[in-house]
């Protein structure tokens, strides 16, 4: 991509309404736009990260052996009343009624709708265990958005459902997403703890928040400081074999949000292991057995001949949210600092004089050959002075600068800029594309 070509409207000066550095960094390098309170519009280079965000957690779902579909944002009121949730969620449900006087609402959640659609074809325990998950729009009118996109109104989520025989089976499909949820945050550079956690409005008894430690994140957490060190299991895991000694692992070591939190047991972690610290939820893992199936009359036969309610979980993601949370953990005064797999663009070409023969020549080389091998550059080929190039460059954040400007040509060289450390490589133009290449 051209910068010239590209649409990116970055800021000067931090915006006075936002408080948390993910959000202002968020404004200032052009990538969203706000609406209305927490509802966001996505520009291009925050869109670029959100769909390799996106993409990280499909590729981790689809490996762990979840399904996807896509179900509407837009939902009948009558499924919510049929769970007996319609009354109970609240003012956070966007109420609609349609032309008709139907009684419609935006999605906050979809466990309803799975189950409708699921009852409609499965009825047997050979249809088991299912695992179906979505990624799409939630609306939930948040009594206070704010720090961007961390607490919008309009939020993308992933979620997933599980459907099983019986709660041994349930708890099976609820490891894959243990599992599954330690490899899909360590990819895109965080480090998430699971915490065990309140199950709130969804219910049922056995649920897990996925929690990034940061100053900034507004829920209070406790655990052992071992578990924020210990690293995800990998993705080469046997999602069809024994997971239950890798979450034991994890679940061993005291870690809980506030809610669950129990200071006498708390108090029994060595006093240097303590760690008392805020964080962001970025997942939610529910075991809630036969809560929605057993209303809804999602019914299965066992091999007894018997029917019996199916026993569900549900696996959320705050896919947007985790934008937020990427950046709180990666970046410093200057801006951004990508990790590489969610990277907007895998390396910016600054040309510090375009116009120049040369330089617009060295340039355009790199640009084809990164381009070529699948870096997907950003060429800045404005006529912007250097100072601002750097600034915007480092603001963005893309984990490489390739710099190039006359008098470095003049000695063969151009130079190549490591965003995270700093460090600068004096290289030959073509030294330089082969390092990234
Ligand atoms: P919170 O405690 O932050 O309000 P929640 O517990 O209500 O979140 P869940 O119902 O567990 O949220 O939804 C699954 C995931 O969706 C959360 O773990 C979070 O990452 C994300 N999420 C929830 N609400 C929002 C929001 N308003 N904006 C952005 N992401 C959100
Ligand atoms: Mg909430
Ligand atoms: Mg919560
Ligand atoms: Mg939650």
């Amino acid at each position: 991509m051209r910068l010239s070509r590209f649409f990116l409207p970055v800021l000067k000066e931090t915006p006075s309404d936002a408080q948390i550095v993910s959000h202002q960094l968020m404004l200032r390098a052009g990538m969203i736009r706000q609406q209305s309170a927490g509802i966001y519009s996505w520009l291009p280079l925050g869109l670029k990260v959100l769909k390799k965000v996106e993409q990280i957690v499909r590729e981790e779902q689809n490996r762990a052996g979840a399904v996807e579909l896509l179900m509407p944002t837009i939902q009948s009121a009558d499924l919510w009343r049929e769970s007996g949730r319609y009354d109970d969620y609240g003012a956070e449900m966007l109420r609609i009624t349609d032309r008709h006087e139907r009684d419609m609402l935006f999605g906050p959640t979809n466990e309803e709708m799975i189950t409708e659609i699921f009852r409609s074809y499965c009825r047997s325990y050979k249809d088991l265990p299912k695992l179906l998950y979505h990624i799409q729009w939630k609306f939930r009118d948040e009594i206070r958005p704010r720090f961007g996109v961390m607490r919008g109104r309009e939020f993308l989520m992933k979620d997933t459902y599980s459907f099983d025989l019986d709660e041994e089976a349930a708890r099976r499909s609820y490891n894959k997403m243990f599992i599954a949820y330690l490899n899909t945050f360590s990819r895109m550079g965080l480090k998430a703890v699971p915490m065990k956690a309140d199950t709130g409005p969804i219910g049922g008894d056995l649920s897990h928040e996925f929690i990034v430690l940061a100053e900034t994140g507004e829920s209070e957490v406790f655990c052992h400081a071992d578990l924020v060190d210990m690293g995800a299991p990998g993705t080469d895991i046997d999602f069809d074999g024994d997971l239950q000694p890798l979450v034991d692992q994890r679940t061993a070591l005291y870690a809980a949000t506030d809610e669950m939190h129990e200071p006498d047991v708390f108090a029994r972690v060595p006093e240097d292991r303590r760690l008392t610290a805020r964080g962001i939820e970025v997942g939610h893992i529910f075991y809630f057995g036969t809560k929605y199936s057993d209303p809804m009359k999602a019914l299965v036969t066992h091999p007894d001949g018997k029917e019996r309610a199916v026993h569900m979980g549900s696996y959320g993601v705050g896919v947007s949210r985790l934008l937020g949370a990427i950046i709180e953990a990666h970046h410093d005064e200057k801006g951004c600092i990508w990790p590489e797999e969610v990277a907007p663009f895998g390396v910016g070409i600054l040309n510090l004089r375009a116009g120049d023969g040369e330089a617009d020549a060295a340039c355009e080389d790199a640009y084809g050959k990164l381009t070529a091998a699948g870096l997907d550059p950003l060429y800045d080929d404005t006529s912007e002075r250097p100072g601002g190039k750097f600034a915007t460059a480092d603001l963005i954040g893309l984990p490489y600068q390739l710099v190039i400007g006359p008098r470095g040509l003049k000695e063969g060289k151009v130079e190549l800029k490591v965003r995270r450390t700093g460090e600068t490589h004096e290289l030959s133009p073509e030294d330089a594309v082969n390092r990234l290449a």
